[in-house]
């Protein structure tokens, strides 16, 4: 059986055509312009694929809740052209075929769930860590939405006193995303986070910002296991970083058998960068069968 799989980004759309056990059989790439213009792209792609389902991982905010009038529709973004308008609806009915739609970090936790180092995991967060940071959060066996899906990227965190200009969110200045995204180390250090690899004073910055919020996670979430992806994390020194930081911010306050094994707690995304496709997949999968 096929399934068409997207992952919706705001400035590509990754297209790909798999099969139930997760495998990729082709993938396309097509630049997100405006949704006049890409929406038909993406109808001609899949439209004589012989899939049977596609599952959709979007950029948001987006409306995942699928008793909602504007079900799939992106909502508040700050990419303009896309504000207020349909993602899913023009694809569902020119394909005729169920639709499955998640945030895209959803999807990528979904993907690491069931195809990766989180199987059989009923309690499991994926970070992103890239142009922007993302949380995807798999609770008590589903992904969590609540009232609209978890914004994870924006919690607030107290500056580093060694941070001189603090963070670059235009929202909340102070947050995850303004302190730790790809885009705030270069705003902080004048350079490309790849070019700053032989700078500790980057990295201790970097794994401090992502330390606290992990720690606010795993007081209000509990995971299981902790899986950070993105652009960002392939600076793998973060990782020992990270775990160190994470336990003694938490200063033995819990002890579990996952906190006495940090290297396989808090981990790289283990899909070689496929989580997201792989993830919608699943999410495609989801929606066929809730179609039955
Ligand atoms: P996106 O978030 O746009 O989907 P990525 O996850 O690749 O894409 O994130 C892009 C960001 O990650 C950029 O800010 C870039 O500087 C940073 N980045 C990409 N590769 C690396 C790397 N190897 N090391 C450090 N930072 C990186
Ligand atoms: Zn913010």
């Amino acid at each position: 059986m096929l399934i068409g799989a997207l992952e919706a980004g705001g400035t590509k759309m990754v297209c790909a055509i798999g099969k139930e056990d997760g495998t990729i059989l082709e993938q396309i790439s097509i630049p997100t312009t405006t949704p006049e213009e890409t929406i038909p792209k993406l109808i001609g792609y899949f439209q004589d694929k012989e899939i049977e389902a596609l599952g959709i991982g979007a950029f948001g905010p987006v409306d995942v809740n699928t008793e909602s009038g504007t079900f799939g529709y992106i909502l508040d973004s700050p990419k303009l052209a896309w504000r207020h308008k349909d993602l899913v609806g023009g694809l569902k009915k020119a394909l005729g075929i169920p639709v499955g739609l998640d945030t895209d970090v959803n999807g990528s936790c979904l993907g690491e769930v069931t195809y990766g180092c989180a199987k059989g995991l009923d309690s499991v967060i994926y970070i992103t860590i890239g142009t922007g940071v993302g949380v995807g959060v798999w609770v008590n066996g589903g992904l969590l939405h609540g009232m609209l899906h978890p914004e994870g990227g924006h919690i607030f965190l107290p500056r580093h006193l060694e941070d001189p200009d603090g963070g670059i969110c235009p929202y909340h200045r102070n947050c995850l995303e303004g302190f730790a995204s790809g885009p705030a180390i270069e705003a902080r250090w004048g350079k490309k986070a790849v070019e700053l690899v032989d700078m500790p004073e980057v990295w201790e910055l970097e794994s401090y910002y992502i330390a606290q919020a992990l720690v606010d996670y795993i007081l209000v979430l509990s995971p299981q296991k902790i899986i950070l992806g993105g652009g960002v994390m392939h600076q793998e020194q973060l990782f020992p970083m990270i775990r160190a930081k994470v336990l003694e911010m938490l200063n033995g306050y819990i002890n579990t058998e996952e906190l006495g094994d940090m290297d396989n707690y808090i981990v790289p995304a283990s899909l070689k960068d496929n989580q997201g496709i792989m993830g919608c997949i699943k999410l495609g999968l989801n929606a066929l069968d809730a179609s039955r």
